[in-house]
């Protein structure tokens, strides 16, 4: 079966760290004058040539964006209904050896959040929790999706991967779209900061977009923690990738980039890499 994997395994990390930062301001008017952008031109554009272009490149972008989506910009709300974790992750406050009182949501508690969302006129929710797999697993999706679904027009959800049965189950209740984020492409970075737990799996992590497409999954959102491995801007290339990847393979589903960064604050795990705000 057909997955990512492959095609990550090709693309080699120090390269591509090496290329982007060999790129010159004439790649980058290339890459903006490009018609259909390319990993070529995004490496252009990721670079630290690009820097002088923000506002030609803003331009484009903003044109583009007016073009597909028009003046619009879409709210949702996340609705934490757990914070139990059976994982342990460096840069996460839900890791289980964290000392914090645990909850998840019955179903009275999620529906008087519900009612609460909607009294804010949000109309799109996006359920989120740790990842435990008997207390808050599909039993309890099963259960709850519905009972969301119907207080909303779409329902997306940030949780632990599932195999493709299962999001084809929870699509069936009414699940839109699904968020999950790779945290980082670099599989060393990755082992340094998921110390317990199934998220040590990276693989299984890489390949749920492609389980999320072949279950029929609508709308599929990508990221990286921004700053967790040293190179930002490898990171973002290899989002780019998969973003690629996903849309030539799977054009069904419709897709989203979010662009979380970690930024340096006292006692917690500090970037190893700063995007600023340019
Ligand atoms: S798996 Fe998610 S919720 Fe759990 S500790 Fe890691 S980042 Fe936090």
């Amino acid at each position: 079966m057909t997955s990512f994997t492959p095609h990550w395994q090709r693309i080699q990390w120090d390269d591509v760290g090496m290329r982007i930062h060999s790129q010159t301001a004439r790649d980058v008017e290339r890459a903006l004058a490009a018609e259909n952008p390319g990993p070529a031109e995004m490496m252009a554009l990721l670079s630290p040539a690009a820097l002088p272009y923000l506002e030609p490149l803003a331009q484009r972008a903003q044109r583009l964006t007016r073009q597909r989506f028009g003046n619009a910009i879409n709210f949702y709300l996340p609705l934490y209904l757990s914070n139990l974790c059976a994982n342990d992750c460096t840069y996460c406050g839900f890791s289980m050896s964290n000392r914090i009182r645990r909850r998840t949501l019955d179903e009275q508690k999620i529906l008087s959040e519900c009612r609460a969302i909607r009294a804010k006129g949000i109309d799109n929710v996006l359920l989120v929790t740790g990842e435990h797999k008997s207390k808050v697993g599909i039993d309890y999706f099963r259960r709850y999706v519905p009972l969301v679904r119907q207080e909303f027009s779409s329902l997306m959800m940030e949780v632990q991967p599932l195999s493709q049965a299962k999001y084809a189950e929870l699509k069936g209740l009414g699940l839109d779209g699904v968020l999950v984020y790779q945290e980082t492409y670099h599989p060393p970075t990755y082992r340094h900061h998921h110390l317990r737990g199934q998220k040590q799996d990276f693989v299984w992590r890489l390949e749920t977009p492609d389980r999320l497409a072949r279950a029929g999954i609508d709308k599929i959102g990508l990221g990286v923690l921004i700053g967790l491995s040293d190179n930002w801007r490898a990171d973002c290339y290899m989002v780019a990738r998969h973003l690629l990847y996903m849309r030539h393979t799977y054009w069904q589903s419709r897709y989203s980039l979010s662009f979380p960064r970690l930024r340096p604050c006292t006692g917690g795990v500090m970037p190893a890499s700063l995007m600023d705000e340019a």
